[in-house]
């Protein structure tokens, strides 16, 4: 019941196009197979339905792990477990139809359920992404784990003859423990399968919501959220940050001259320049049009106004083929550093106003804002406007 739920409510997500949903479908239909095959066959089945069935629900284990290693980008099969598969397979038949030994068929099976359990366990816990919340994760790691553990545990009873079957399935102890714990785990699995593939369902829409189709920058609530939290942690630790305002020179001319797509392509290129002029850990958005505001922190206003240079002179000295010509974009800077318990607003006003002044200065430049007098680092005469 619980496989034939899970391969419904999976499902539903089928259209979400995420990694490995197809191969947990696919084994959960396996593990219903399985026990359909088991209960048709009465209380004591035939050979060959035991083969079947274990080998339903070892391709189904496999399954979940080749799944789980697509959701974190990894390739799915490898080459040991096709070679440890195949072993299972022929150890199968041949205890199970050839030679009959319960003990040893068992053994094998539960070691190969254990490997691919811990596996899953293992994976899903050093591959979570550090930035989510890490319930799901946790969760679906330990569900594995526990897994595993009965596994082996069942194939350790098994191979040192701690259960003796006379028949299949036989209500011992040991068996009713293993089932029981069996029964409860795989459930559980799906379950955690099933919120990891929500959690990356939430990290697309938030990473949607957070960042600018266009240029790749954080929108402007993002930034804000970011630069408020930056602010806390200033308050806190007594930090420090600075903040730019950036804005491109003239660039109603860039849509005038070649088109709203190739202004467009002007405002990608600008920022494929900031993004990759900043450093790890500076915070880049798009405050609206044109205009966008880096957040460097642990950085003096000084330092803040000599990388914002830098890309000032990057940017300036690139340019971008658009089909009829090519353009050259400049951009104009405020910069300011935050002051302990100010609101960001205020800092965020005297940056504007620094950019306003370097715009009056004849634009492609950086200024500093007026606290400790305006200063401007950048071009002596104005921009000229882009053709
Ligand atoms: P200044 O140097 O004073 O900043 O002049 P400017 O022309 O850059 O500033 P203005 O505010 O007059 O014009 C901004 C232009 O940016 C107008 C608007 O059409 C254009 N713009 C804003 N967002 C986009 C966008 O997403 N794509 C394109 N292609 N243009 C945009
Ligand atoms: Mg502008
Ligand atoms: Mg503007």
């Amino acid at each position: 019941m619980s496989g034939a739920i899970s391969v419904v409510v999976f499902g539903s997500l089928v259209r979400s196009g995420i990694p490995g949903l197809f191969r947990w479908i696919a084994a959960n239909v396996l593990i219903v197979a399985a026990f359909v095959a088991l209960a048709l066959d009465d209380t004591s089945p035939a050979p060959l339905t035991v083969v079947v069935a274990s080998l339903l629900f070892a391709s189904a284990a496999l399954l979940v792990l080749q799944g789980c290693r697509l959701f974190f980008g990894l390739r799915p099969s490898r080459l040991h477990e096709v070679a440890a598969f195949t072993m299972l397979v022929i150890g199968v038949i041949y205890w199970a139809c050839l030679s009959p030994n319960e003990a040893a068929r068992v053994t094998l099976m539960s070691a190969f359920l254990a490997y691919v359990r811990l596996s899953v366990g293992w994976i899903t816990y050093t591959r979570r992404p550090l930035h989510r919340p890490g319930y799901s994760y946790q969760f679906v790691a330990i569900v594995a784990a526990l897994g595993g553990l009965v596994h082996l545990a069942r194939g350790l009873a098994a191979g040192f003859g701690w259960e003796h079957h006379t028949r299949f399935l036989e209500p011992t102890p040991l068996t009713i423990a293993f089932l029981a714990l069996g029964i409860v785990t795989l459930p559980c699995l799906s379950i955690g399968a099933l919120m990891l593939a929500y959690d990356r369902m939430a990290e697309r829409m938030e990473r949607l919501a957070a960042i600018d189709e266009l240029t790749g920058a954080l929108v402007r609530r993002e930034f804000m959220a970011q630069a408020e939290l930056h602010l806390e942690r200033a308050n806190r630790a007594e930090s420090r940050f600075a903040v730019a305002i950036l804005d491109i020179d003239h660039f109603k001319a860039v849509n005038d001259a070649h088109g709203h797509a190739a202004g467009d392509r002007a405002l990608a290129h600008f920022s494929s320049i900031v993004s990759q002029g900043i450093r790890r850990g500076d915070i880049f958005g798009r405050l609206g049009g044109e205009e966008f505001a880096v957040l460097f922190p642990e950085t003096t206003r000084v330092d803040a106004m000599t990388l914002v240079n830098s890309l000032r002179l990057h940017l300036a000295a690139s340019t971008l083929a658009v089909p009829c010509g090519e353009v050259t974009c400049t951009f104009s800077a405020g910069v300011d550093e935050y002051q302990a318990s100010e609101m960001l607003a205020n800092l965020m006003a005297r940056a504007d106003a620094a950019l306003y002044s370097a715009k009056a200065m004849g634009r492609n430049r950086v200024v500093l804002a007026v606290s400790t007098g305006d200063e401007a680092v950048g071009a002596t005469k104005d921009a000229p406007k882009p053709t």
